[in-house]
């Protein structure tokens, strides 16, 4: 049989994730990117300010990113990835709690408790604070939390009588960290999602996994990948409209150096450019629909604070910094390998108006906030800095956002939509777009009559939450 062919719009992590599904089971498969390199909203460079090569953000992943991993194994960097399952949390001043599943010997305990005995003794919450988060976790395990799409997690958690301790030191941070908002703007199943996954489900589920190498070295594979199925990556190719050729059954896609030829499309764009391409293919019944509900969609900053010192200020690998505007600290001298010096990356999300100081205020604010968690930041000297701004870092998942998020399948013949923000059930991550790409490649095998499993299930989870969600099930 004569492999079909496919375009791949996008070579971020959805376009990437299906492009690689459909080149393994032997589609040909052209992948297009309007960049110099691959990653899309999560890649590296090398920034000519500092000549170093960083990331655009520090990006985490979790043990429950299933199709994530599915595709880093796919390519062969999943060995790439530092794990671990503990936490740091600091107090302005320096008192720290450690968060993590128990661990004594060969002694675990079983989901969801495993991770309770160190939120119990964690110094940064009270005794009023721990009861408010048992109270609130043990609803968010009831199958309601899943379902409400119509109320704000602010509004739940204030029916569930959260402590300010809890709002500011739990819930405000791990949204912020997961779902980069403000918890009055996330819908309630968003946030039990996260909350389940990364607390309840299992200590796999929650633990945390970072890149040891920048981004972009992760997908220098995918081309060679591609290249040996017969398939290419076309770079610096910016796509500007797309034609259907009824007769011959064939997208013709229009870029600025020519048309490309394919049975077959994916869009794999974030809902911006999926926008702005909209009045440059075929009109189609559900194009409106479509339009009507990008329009919907709602950007979220990220900000990330990039610090080169003339000395070592911490040898933790990462902390979460409560009560202030910087949210993470992640040591970058010690997470990648072969990175000289001393690298701290600072991570800002969900805060527009860090977002909107000017650069020298933003660095400010940043080093003195540091200085508050680690004093040696006072004596130590700052070689160089680059500050990192991504307005349009994620995009926000309010109450009733999934009917603005559609499926796979689109208005028009043999073209699939991918993208982090498609119908995937998750919040803006790199799980939802490596979802989005399977899922996408799956809806072209059914259409293709050539039907594929690049979609990977979500993990079991253990103990008592497998009884519980078997017991919803029935
Ligand atoms: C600062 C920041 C921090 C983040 N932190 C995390 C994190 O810690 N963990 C996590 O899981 N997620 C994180 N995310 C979110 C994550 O990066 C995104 O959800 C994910 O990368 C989106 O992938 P995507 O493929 O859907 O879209 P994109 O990555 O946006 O890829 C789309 C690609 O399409 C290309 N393109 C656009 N227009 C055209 C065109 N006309 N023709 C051809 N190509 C085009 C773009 O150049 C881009 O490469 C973060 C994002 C940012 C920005």
């Amino acid at each position: 049989m004569i492999p079909e062919s496919v375009t791949v719009i996008g070579g971020g992590v959805a376009g990437m994730s299906a492009a690689c599904a459909l080149a393994e089971v032997g589609f040909r498969v052209q992948l297009v990117e309007a960049r110099g390199y691959l990653g899309g909203r999560a890649s590296s460079y090398l920034h000519p300010g500092v000549n170093e090569v960083i990331d655009n953000c520090q990006h985490a992943l979790f043990g429950c990113c299933t199709n994530l991993l599915g595709f880093y194994r796919r390519i062969g960097v999943a060995e790439r990835i530092h794990w671990t399952s503990q936490m740091t949390m600091i107090e302005p001043g320096g008192r720290r709690s450690r968060l993590g599943p128990f661990e004594w010997g060969s002694l675990r305990l079983p989901a969801p408790l495993h991770s309770a005995p160190s939120l119990l003794s964690a110094k940064a919450f009270t005794v009023a604070d721990k009861l408010a988060l048992g109270r609130a976790m043990m609803a968010m395990m009831k199958p309601e939390a899943l379902n409400d799409t119509r109320e704000s997690l602010g509004a739940w958690l204030r029916r569930h009588k959260q402590t300010e301790g809890a709002l500011n030191r739990f819930w405000r941070l791990v949204i912020a960290s997961a779902l980069n908002a403000e918890i009055d703007s996330i819908a309630v199943p968003y946030a039990a999602k996260v909350i389940r996954e990364l607390f309840l489900n299992s200590a796999q589920a929650g633990s945390m996994g970072m890149s040891t190498v920048p981004l972009s070295e992760l997908y220098a594979g995918v081309t060679a990948f591609l290249a040996e199925r017969g398939g290419s990556v076309l770079l610096n190719t910016r796509v500007e409209g797309a034609a259907w050729d009824e007769d011959a059954a064939q997208w013709l896609v229009c870029t600025r150096t020519g048309e490309l030829v394919s049975d077959f499309v994916i869009l794999a764009l974030p809902f911006e450019a999926t926008q702005k391409l909209l009045p440059h293919l075929p009109v189609e019944e559900g194009t409106e629909k479509l339009a009507r509900q990008i329009e919907r969609l709602e950007h979220w900053p990220i900000c990330s604070v990039h610090l080169w010192f003339d000395r070592e200020i911490t040898d933790l690998e990462h902390a979460v910094l409560l009560d202030r505007e910087i949210h993470w600290m992640y040591n970058q001298s010690k997470l990648q390998t072969g990175r000289g010096g001393h690298y701290i990356e600072l991570v800002v999300s969900a805060t527009r108006s860090f977002a909107a100081l000017p650069r020298e205020a933003a660095i400010q604010l940043a080093l003195c906030e540091l200085a508050e968690f680690f004093p040696r930041v006072r004596e130590a000297r700052l070689e160089k800095v680059a500050l990192v701004k991504e307005m349009r870092a994620t995009f926000g998942v309010p109450p009733g956002i999934d009917s603005a998020r559609p499926t796979a399948v689109s208005p028009w013949p043999n073209l699939f939509l991918a993208g982090d923000w498609t119908s995937t059930g998750w919040p803006s991550t790199m799980e939802s777009a490596a979802r989005s790409g399977h899922l996408a490649a799956d809806a072209l095998g059914m259409s293709a009559e050539t039907p594929l499993h690049c979609f990977e299930a979500d993990l079991k989870p253990h103990g008592l939450m497998n009884f519980l969600g078997r017991l919803s099930n029935h």
